[in-house]
């Protein structure tokens, strides 16, 4: 039997999320922020779950809160588990994206669901909005817009109800032309989606004109060379503004090496008392269609063209990168991300789009995506300082 406590309460300096039994799922709602699903067992710690640098430490009992030195109050719900689940329960749901801005008669869109463990038996997903007046979700969680206004659309575990994810949904309608302006947005939008700062960077698309892209299973000075469609340089996959996948490219998943090594990572982090989670790994080529469009809707092309990649051109389609903690500025300044800068080349990981790089890879500053290059390449590029462009000699620029 399952209770659920909710507390809203003004902000404190440390949070402690307080649980039964053997597993608990918490949800954070951020408000303002991106609403999150942390699941947790006694005695592990969840770092870096909001954009706040706040920790949440599961202890023994009680209720939850979670807040900052600012001004946010986070609102925790603590399902308790009474009884340990039985073996291969769901314990969490994550998404692909958790707020998304539609339009009446535009695109219709669908997170990507990932149920954990991988070893849960039943993965079955029930969905549901909340305002059926403003979207409506089918049975896979296509989401479709139908009147102005915002709602909540929910995916549940059908093997483990306490366990769900949600998704804010903001609609506008085109042709009513005062609702853009009185409709909010949703929540910041995660993975790759912290909106961009208006410190007013030029987009990638003002440089000098494109190069052309290589054409297959050609040779580029000795060392490019492209099979299939898919660029490499001395065997390491590329992919930026310049060069993209064929969107049949389709690993399905973090590669094998990829996933090791992160786990590797992980476990290293630890022992420094630091925890490690991918929060975005492999996407696929339609995944980042929607999520890219959907910025382009939200923020216009320039701008989501310095924080999203369009689609064939996004690394997470490689299956080799992944997005730490929270993929928002806020975690620049986290422990988290200076021991990412500091140590992930020894698991064969670079920060590839590092600080004041954005005019070479073309992508704003992101602390949190490392990408897999393998412990030599990784090891050569951190120690000369240069991003992977600059130190292969290639561009990042669209061609159009
Ligand atoms: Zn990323």
């Amino acid at each position: 039997m399952a209770t659920q406590k909710k507390k809203k309460n003004s902000p404190l300096p440390l949070a402690t999320v307080a649980v039964f039994g053997a597993a608990a799922l918490v949800t954070l709602v951020v408000y303002d922020h991106t609403p999150r699903t942390e699941s947790m067992t006694v005695g592990e710690n969840s770092a870096a779950v909001s954009e706040l640098p706040a920790q949440t430490t599961v202890t023994t009992e009680g209720t939850a809160m979670l807040t900052t030195d600012t001004t946010t109050v986070l609102t925790t719900t603590v399902t308790e588990a009474t009884q340990p689940l039985p073996p291969g329960s769901v314990t969490g749901i994550s998404l692909t994206f958790y707020s998304c801005a539609l339009k009446v008669g535009g695109n219709r869109v669908m997170p990507i669901v990932t149920m954990t463990p991988e070893t849960a038996t039943d993965k079955s997903e029930k969905w549901e909005s909340s305002d059926p007046a403003v979207a409506t979700v089918d049975g896979i969680g296509w989401i479709t817009p139908v009147g102005a206004g915002k709602c909540t659309v929910k995916v549940t575990s059908v093997n483990n109800p306490a366990v769900f994810a949600e998704v804010v949904v903001s609609v506008t309608d085109p042709n009513a032309p005062t609702a853009a302006s009185t409709v909010p947005i949703g929540g910041t939008a995660p993975a790759e989606t912290a909106a961009p700062a208006a410190e007013g960077t030029a987009s990638a698309e003002s440089g000098a004109p494109a190069p052309a892209a290589p054409t297959a299973n050609t040779t580029v000075n000795g060392r490019l060379e492209v099979k299939d469609g898919i660029t490499y340089i001395d065997g390491i996959m590329i992919v930026n503004k310049t060069y993209s996948l064929p969107a049949s490219y389709d690993p399905g998943a973090l590669t094998p090496d990829a996933d090791q090594a992160f786990a590797m990572l992980q476990k290293a982090a630890k022992l420094d008392g630091l925890t490690m989670n991918c929060v975005s790994g492999y996407r696929s080529y339609q995944a980042q269609d929607t999520l890219y469009h959907n910025y382009v809707a939200r923020d216009g092309q320039a701008a989501a063209d310095r924080f999203s990649a369009r689609p064939g051109h996004s690394e997470h389609q490689t299956g080799l990168c992944l997005d730490v903690n929270y993929a928002g500025d806020a975690f620049h300044d986290t422990p988290e991300a200076k021991w990412l800068e500091e140590n992930s080349w020894k698991y064969g990981f670079i920060i590839r789009y590092p600080k004041g790089k954005e005019d070479i890879t073309g992508f704003k500053y992101e602390s949190w995506h490392i990408r897999y290059v393998g412990t030599d390449y990784a090891k050569l590029i951190h120690d000369s300082g240069l991003c992977l462009e600059e130190y292969f000699g290639i561009d990042s620029k669209y061609a159009e």
